[in-house]
């Protein structure tokens, strides 16, 4: 099927001008409805791409699997993520999903790579481990040589090889930390968050909760080579981090500059691409929360530009974080945003704009203001249909929109991900890209999840293997990467592109 729509482009548009020209409009023509069916195919992301006999041999494998998919019980992107996890894993798509060489993943943030379970069970069993309860229900913890200084709102600190020492079993301390890590729940989600405030607010407070975890030098290293191995499982090859770059502490208390955290990522990359010389390398997004003062702001521009002077190569740019609704939008900003340009000196924006359903507000600005700051790519975007003009210029600029599907509908965006607004983009081959946000935060991992929903969910029925194949080679292309790194990782992807190709067509 999917051949036949990418040869026959131009018949379609010779049709579609007949149509015009004979005004046969009144009486329905099959062949006319052919060529329209056939037009749109053409324009779906990855409707130009060419097969080979091994990829249409999977796409009518694929095709199978995906009419199987829809004729569940239960069709797994119409059910919010928390309940559809455990119908995902056993879905014969996503297996396929998880060994495909997805590319790279732009938009993931520094704290939310790694399961939490890996948190509770390796890290805070760690000696001079602290744990206190705060007044809204949420843990803080640190690491101390001493008996940390009490914390306002907080109980009094307790080491928790001490508290474990006193237990028979400590699996109800470990999941009740646990719960504290993360979003994700067994119970009824929509019942435990009825809003987008209440969800806001759990996800705040669990980001706070894992900061004294992550934080910690040792643990700081270890995390990241772990969200590292967990995204390299998962078939990933190169990522771009959205990263704070907090002052990290040691066990005594002092603690290290932001060049210094860059300057780890960068080490701890280099012993990862060491151990895996497959995975292509990372770079780094410095972001800061966007409810600082304009001040503050400059001075974290100021901040950027010199890292990036320090880094060129591990450096790819800035952005802002938080929840676009409560923080201030961009155009606040626009002095500080502006100083790059007005001193000559390169930094890249990489936004996020447009991860609201405020339409109209000052926030829903972001999308316009974001590319008239030049942004190199869009976060989220999930406002963009809304605006035609913002929609346009990202086309004609190639700046593509990071869709994160799992994000949108954890955080109470979109419910039924068949309904997503990326749909739309995706019909049309707006220049898209998928990635993940927060895995961690969600329950998920990796880009394997975030791509079963963007191919079975938004994707529909039409999408085949040339979208998943263009959805990849996206991720390369509008990487951070400079155009010869960009080769070098296209040709890397395509072979290991073909060899899973052939393999799943061998085996089946
Ligand atoms: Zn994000």
């Amino acid at each position: 099927m999917t051949v036949q729509l990418q040869q026959r482009p131009h018949v379609a548009g010779v049709w579609l001008l007949l149509c015009y020209l004979t005004g046969a409009w009144s009486i329905p023509d099959p062949r006319h409805r052919e060529a329209l069916i056939q037009l749109e195919a053409f324009m779906q992301t990855g409707g130009q791409m060419v097969l080979t006999e091994a990829e249409q041999q999977l796409d009518a494998l694929l095709f199978k699997m995906k009419q199987e998919e829809t004729a569940r019980a239960e069709f797994p992107p119409a059910v919010h993520f928390f309940k559809a996890r455990d119908l995902i894993r056993t879905s014969p798509i996503f297996k396929l999903l998880q060994k495909m060489p997805k590319g790279g993943a732009l938009h993931v943030h520094d704290f939310s790579m790694v399961d939490v379970d890996w948190l509770v069970q390796n890290v805070t069993y760690r000696p001079h481990c602290y744990m206190c309860g705060t007044d809204n229900q949420s843990v803080r913890f640190i690491f101390s040589a001493q008996t940390p200084r009490p914390l306002s709102h907080c109980s009094p600190w307790v080491l928790l090889e001490n508290l474990r020492a006193k237990m028979v079993n400590s699996t109800d301390l470990d999941d009740s930390i646990t719960h504290n890590l993360t979003l994700f729940t067994s119970r009824d989600p929509e019942v435990v968050y009825p809003t987008q405030d209440v969800v806001w607010e759990k996800f705040e407070q669990a980001f706070l909760a894992v900061w004294g975890l992550v934080t910690y030098a040792p643990v700081f290293r270890d995390y990241f080579y772990q969200g590292l191995t967990q995204f390299y499982v998962d078939n990933v090859m190169y990522l771009e981090l959205r990263a704070l770059l907090p002052e990290v502490y040691e066990l005594d208390g002092s603690t290290h500059s932001r060049a210094w955290t860059l300057k780890t990522y960068q080490d701890v990359t280099r012993q990862f691409t060491t151990n895996h010389p497959d995975f292509l390398g990372v770079r780094v997004i410095a972001t800061i929360h966007r409810g600082v003062n304009a001040s503050v702001m400059a001075g974290a521009v100021e901040e950027a530009m010199e890292l990036k002077k320090s880094f060129p190569d591990f450096m790819a740019g800035f952005d802002l974080v938080g929840r676009e609704d409560r923080g201030r939008p961009l155009w606040y900003f626009r002095d500080a945003l502006s100083l790059p340009a007005e001193k000559g000196i390169t930094l890249p924006y990489f936004f996020h704009a447009g991860e609201t359903d405020l339409e109209g507000t000052d926030v829903d600005q972001n999308l316009l203001d974001a590319l008239l700051l030049n942004t190199s790519r869009i976060g989220h975007g999930f406002a963009l249909l809304h605006h035609p003009v913002a929609k346009d210029l990202s086309r004609k600029k190639g700046v593509a929109v990071e869709v994160c599907p799992i994000s949108n509908q954890v955080l109470k965006l979109v419910k039924d991900l068949r309904n997503h607004p990326a749909a739309a983009l995706m019909s049309e081959s707006h220049p898209v890209v998928i990635s993940s946000d927060d895995p961690a935060m969600f329950g998920a991992s990796g880009l394997s999840y975030d791509f079963y929903e963007a191919f079975v969910g938004f994707g529909g029925i039409k999408s085949h293997i040339g979208s998943l194949k263009q959805l990849a080679m996206n991720s390369i292309r509008y990487s951070s990467l400079e155009s010869e790194q960009q080769e070098k990782a296209l040709g890397l992807w395509q072979r290991r592109w073909q060899k899973f190709v052939s393999k799943w067509t061998f085996s089946k």
